[in-house]
């Protein structure tokens, strides 16, 4: 299979999206006929152990793993597409991972939070690199985003959120609050630049 190697990288904030765009992209590379394989950091036990779920609820068999080294044993020579969901809960080797990956010839199609709730760039987990030393080796980059809930009178405001707000019985979190939660929209509320409430 002739391939263009490279990296892709699909970011942006929850609920834009970004599963959903990791699958699709990876499902039209296997009906191409590449070989492909699908990793996730197992950390995100919300759903099925066998699939990666998108909010939304797509489905695509998916390898979950515990971190870097599990899916570099895991990953076949013969894999030519290589997906990875919610990138931003891997280790900082990820990106040395990716680069080196798509310099030998592979396709590289990863998906992440940029961004943490304080709207900072996402620290990896052993906090050496953030998501932008990603941004830096990618060579195409998909920035999605969500609608912004904040209720206006009866209406929503429908803007296009760049950021999430956490938030802890209705009221905005604090900034010492811990950067990983995993939630769904009970927890994290979609903002416009208007309705962010930044921190310091
Ligand atoms: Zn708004």
């Amino acid at each position: 299979m002739n391939t263009n190697p490279h990296l892709e990288l699909i970011i942006g904030t929850m609920f834009s999206g970004k599963s959903t765009e990791l699958i699709r992209r990876v499902n039209r590379y296997e009906i191409a006929g590449y070989e492909i394989q699908l990793f996730k950091p197992a950390m995100d036990k919300r759903y099925s152990q066998e699939h990666v779920t998108s909010h939304d609820g797509l489905q695509k068999e998916v390898e979950f793993i515990q971190g870097l080294a599990e899916m570099e044993k895991r990953v076949r020579p013969t894999t030519e597409v290589l997906g990875i969901d919610e990138v931003q809960f891997m280790e900082s080797d990820v990106v040395n991972f990716c680069d080196t990956y798509a310099q030998d010839g592979k396709i590289v199609v990863a998906s992440g939070l940029l961004k943490d709730f304080q709207d900072k760039y996402f620290i990896f987990k052993d906090k050496l690199k953030d998501m932008s030393a990603l941004l830096r080796i990618a060579d195409h980059v998909t920035y999605l985003k969500a609608i912004c809930t904040y209720q206006e009178g009866l209406a929503i405001c429908g803007n296009e959120a760049t950021r999430v707000q956490r938030v802890i019985d209705g009221k905005v979190a604090p900034a010492d609050s811990p950067t990983v939660k995993v939630g769904g929209k009970k927890d994290y509320a979609p903002r416009c630049r208007k309705h962010f409430q930044f921190y310091d």
